[in-house]
């Protein structure tokens, strides 16, 4: 990689903490490598604190942009100058990108679903989907779906310190978008079990199935998923089968999926908005996890 850097290589940063374990900068230096772009992307260790100073960097030093994760995504919002309609309606930003002094924040979560639904020939659109789970994953997922034409969105979450922030979505992608949402509480099985069997598609951004809970799952009877058109996504992506999954695959449904091809998705968006090149995703696909899915 120290081949391709030399005085014109653009950066691109990574602020949140803890982010030692990051996969993305794996990710984006082997695909600017493959693709020959004179780009180089770096972590770094910035929480609340740091964050003001971080982002002016990004304008001092002529950065490309940068990527925010935990504890910033929503703290690096009054620091830029302009949000991207989606950021703006989830109210979190992952992904920052620099043009001449001008920072604008995108959420690329909900792109990275989307694509990775429609990269299995999987439409969504005009359809209903039941979710479970209004964090950050839940609401961009939630925002984009109703943003590309999902028309009815069943969200479910327990009453905890997210509640409140699901209500706040559900309000707005009513009034801002075509799609029909409503909040129920997960508490409630057989309104849940109601909404998943009604829907084209059921998803759990809730990250049960995955460590410590990762012999957890929200539905544990298959006979809720008696329609083996339904289609389930899990966003988690490790371990690569969650409990979930194999509820799924055992009542016969077909179209079972993790959230690999999400997380890749989302990359891929964020390169797209930074260079205006599409990521080689099976290429990085094989790099981070050796193997297809
Ligand atoms: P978060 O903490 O912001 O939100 C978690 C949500 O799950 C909240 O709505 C919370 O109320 C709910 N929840 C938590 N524990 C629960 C439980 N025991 N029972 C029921 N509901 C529960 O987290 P997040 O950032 O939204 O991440 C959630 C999951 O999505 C994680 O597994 C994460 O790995 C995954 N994720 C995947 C991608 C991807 O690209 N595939 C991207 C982002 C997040």
């Amino acid at each position: 990689m120290t081949e391709r850097i030399d005085g014109h290589t653009l950066l691109i940063g990574l602020m949140a903490y803890p982010i030692r374990h990051s996969m993305s900068p794996t990710m984006h230096n082997n695909a600017f490598a493959k693709l020959g772009l004179n780009y180089a992307y770096l972590a770094f260790e910035v929480g609340n604190d740091k964050l003001p100073s971080a982002i002016e960097s990004i304008r001092t030093l002529d950065m490309r942009g940068s990527n925010i994760s935990m504890p910033n995504k929503q703290k690096v919002i009054p620091l830029l100058d302009k949000l991207d309609p989606a950021a703006e309606m989830v109210g979190a930003v992952n992904t920052v990108v620099n043009d001449d002094g001008i920072l604008t924040g995108y959420t690329t979560d909900g792109i990275g679903f989307m694509k990775s639904l429609d990269d299995e020939g999987i439409n969504i659109r005009g359809q209903k989907m039941t979710l479970a789970g209004a964090g950050g994953a839940g609401t961009a997922i939630a925002v984009q779906a109703a943003l590309d034409g999902v028309k009815e969105m069943s969200i479910f979450n327990v009453h905890d310190a997210e509640w409140e922030n699901a209500k706040r979505n559900v309000a707005l992608i009513n009034e801002k978008t075509d799609c029909h949402a409503t909040l129920h509480e997960l508490e409630d099985r057989d309104d849940f079990k109601k909404e998943i069997q009604s829907s084209f598609i059921y998803t759990d951004s809730t990250g049960v199935g995955m460590k410590p809970l990762e012999d957890k799952t929200l539905v544990d009877d298959p006979t809720w998923f008696n329609n083996p058109d339904l289609v389930v996504f899990d966003t988690v992506y490790a371990p690569r089968e969650t409990k979930l999954m194999r509820v799924a695959k055992k009542a016969g449904v077909k179209h079972v999926f993790n959230g690999l091809g999400m997380m890749l998705a989302q990359g891929a968006a964020a390169f797209k908005l930074w260079t205006g090149e599409d990521m080689p995703v099976d290429y990085i696909r094989q790099i981070l996890f050796d193997d297809k899915k």
